[in-house]
């Protein structure tokens, strides 16, 4: 099954992206991890990512484009795979649109996961992470056992820089304008299913779940 998933920061992608590869055996394709990891190895395609990345721009569709492409040829995507950040803009929406035709890997559905803009800012503000293991928290819907002490390493709990309102806003109003308009084109194809993502991660995933079983 070849599957898009959507949503802004704080709607549960990382989780709901998990569980999909778990139940359908698809490998995540995050176009922001497989740069990240070319930064790390410091390959040309990182060298060239990376000053785009750390100044918080898109890299140019061409690099994005071919390194997908090229990830998709790869054997482990024949039984399909679940995108997540990419498309980002609706000239890479178009442009994979000839790809995948050409490769024969359309898109057959997409995932939005939506969440109110206070939902999210609960989410974002309270959220901890440990300093060592990367454990996640909430401070009021996980929290730690012993305040700022992971339960799982014991190593700090600490706020990320980024997760502040002023953050999140300027992550949504970049989501709500490059994003939006990807949603909008798939949209008119019939392929999009948008699901409330404020509610109980079990319930958001049956949903999932449901979507999904109408496209198998
Ligand atoms: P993410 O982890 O998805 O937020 O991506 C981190 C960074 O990688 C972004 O800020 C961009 O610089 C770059 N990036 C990830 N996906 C794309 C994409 N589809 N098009 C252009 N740049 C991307």
């Amino acid at each position: 099954m070849n599957i898009l998933i959507m949503g802004p920061a704080g709607s549960g992608k990382g989780t709901m992206s998990e569980r999909i590869i778990d139940a359908y055996d698809i490998p995540h394709i995050s176009t922001g991890d497989m740069l990240r990891e070319n930064v790390r190895n410091n390959t040309e395609l990182g060298q060239e990512a990376k000053s785009y990345m750390e100044a918080g721009k898109l890299v140019p569709d061409e690099v994005i484009n071919a390194m997908v492409e090229k990830r998709l040829l790869e054997p482990d995507c024949q039984k399909g795979y679940l995108l997540d950040g990419f498309p980002r803009t609706l000239v890479q929406a178009q442009a994979f649109s000839e790809i995948a035709e050409k490769i024969g890997k359309p898109i057959e559905t997409v995932i939005a996961l939506e969440v109110p803009m206070e939902v999210l800012e609960k989410r974002i503000t309270g959220r901890r992470v440990c300093s060592e293991c990367g454990a996640i928290y909430h401070i009021e819907g996980h929290p730690t056992k012993v305040e700022g002490v992971c339960d799982v390493c014991g190593g700090a709990v600490v706020q990320r820089k980024d997760d502040t309102i002023e953050q999140l806003k300027v992550r949504m109003e970049e989501y709500e304008n490059s994003t939006k308009p990807v949603i909008d084109y798939y949209g008119e194809k019939g392929l999009v299913h948008t699901i409330d993502a404020s509610r109980n991660r079990e319930i958001v995933f049956a949903e999932v779940q449901e979507a999904l079983g109408e496209v198998a």
